[in-house]
This record gives structure tokens, sequence and C-alpha cells, in this order.
């Protein structure tokens, strides 16, 4: 018979970045401009196949906290692998990486996955963040790179299954 995987991936980035509109658009396909702005925590399961076995990813959203950081250190514990998203049009959210990381690593473990999703790649007249910044930062701390748009659906998905990937390769 065949076994199913679960894995548990936490979303992290600053309020309004773009978490809740990546996860919608990767377990739905569809980009909704005016989301449901949700409290408390959720979370959505999504099934995917990785050389033909089955994998369950959940994907943990944090909302209304964010401003806040008041998270539970539950909604942390037993992650597999963290997607840390910031809005290139907006400066303050990617110097706050930092900071979301430090605090999930009180709880998870340093040798998990990080890949860092640079969101709204679709603004492009807007882009504050400059792309060697970016790469630098995520070549120096080995957090793997996606430019993507929750809004266009570029690289989202591409962005999901190749940390379930690398996860399931590492299990
Ligand atoms: P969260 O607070 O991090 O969960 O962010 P939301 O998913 O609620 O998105 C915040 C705002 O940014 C909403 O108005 C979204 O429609 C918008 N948004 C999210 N992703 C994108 C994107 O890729 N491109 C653009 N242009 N807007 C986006
Ligand atoms: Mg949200």
């Amino acid at each position: 018979m065949a076994e199913d995987f679960t894995y548990k991936i936490l979303i992290l980035g600053d309020m309004s970045v773009g978490k809740t509109s990546l996860l919608v658009r990767f377990c739905r396909n569809v980009f909704n401009q005016n989301i449901m702005q949700s409290s408390g925590l959720s979370f959505l399961p999504k099934e995917i196949s990785i050389d033909g076995e089955n994998v369950i990813l959940a994907l943990w959203d944090t909302a209304a906290t964010e401003a806040f950081r008041s998270i539970n250190k539950s909604y942390y514990r037993g992650a597999h692998g963290v997607i840390m998203v910031f809005d290139q049009s907006n400066i303050k959210t990617f110097y706050s990486i930092p900071s979301w990381i430090t605090e999930a690593q009180d709880i998870i473990n340093i040798d998990k996955p990080i890949f860092v999703l640079a969101n709204k790649c679709d603004l492009t007249e807007k882009v504050e963040v400059p792309k060697d910044m970016i790469e630098e930062f995520c070549f120096s701390n080995q957090y793997t790179l996606f430019n993507v748009s929750a809004k266009t659906g570029f690289n989202v998905s591409a962005a999901f299954t190749e940390l379930a990937r690398v996860i399931h390769k590492n299990k």
C-alpha cells in the first residue's frame, strides 16, 4: 500500500505581503484582490505528487498577529520547512525577514529549508528592493529564492513544489 507523507510548512512574513494570496493561488489557482482578512491562524492542505509518491502539504498561514509578533509557539513546532514572504514593492518587509527567521528558529531546527518568496513581481514599476540585494542576502544565508506573483500566478506552484521536493528528499 502506498504511504502518505505529510509535511508542515509555515508561511511567514509581514502583514499584506501576500501570504494568504499565495496560498490561495497555490491551492485553488485563483487570485482575489479583496481576499477575506481571516483572523487567528488557519491552514490549508494541498496534495501533490512527487516522483509518484503522494505528499500532503499542511500549509500554515498567519493572520492578524503579524503586527504584534505574538504568534503562538505551537505554530512553529514540528515544521518541516518555511516559506518566507516579502513584498518587493515595500522594502520594510524585506528588512524584517531576519527577525521572522530568528523567532521561528527558536522552535524549529536550523537545518530546515527556508525558501524566500519575493512576491508581487507583477508590480514592476514599484519595485523597491534591488535584485542584487535580495540575491546576495539569500545566497549568504543559504535561502532558496523565488521571484513570484500571487496575482499572475508566476512561479508560485514552482516554489511550493520545489520546497516539498527538498523536504521529501531529505526526509
Ligand atoms: P497577507 O496579509 O500577507 O496574507 O497578504 P494578503 O494575501 O492578504 O494580500 C495583501 C494585499 O496584497 C491584497 O490586497 C492582495 O490582493 C495584494 N497582493 C497579494 N499578492 C499580490 C501580488 O502578487 N501582486 C499584487 N499586485 N498584489 C498582491
Ligand atoms: Mg493573510
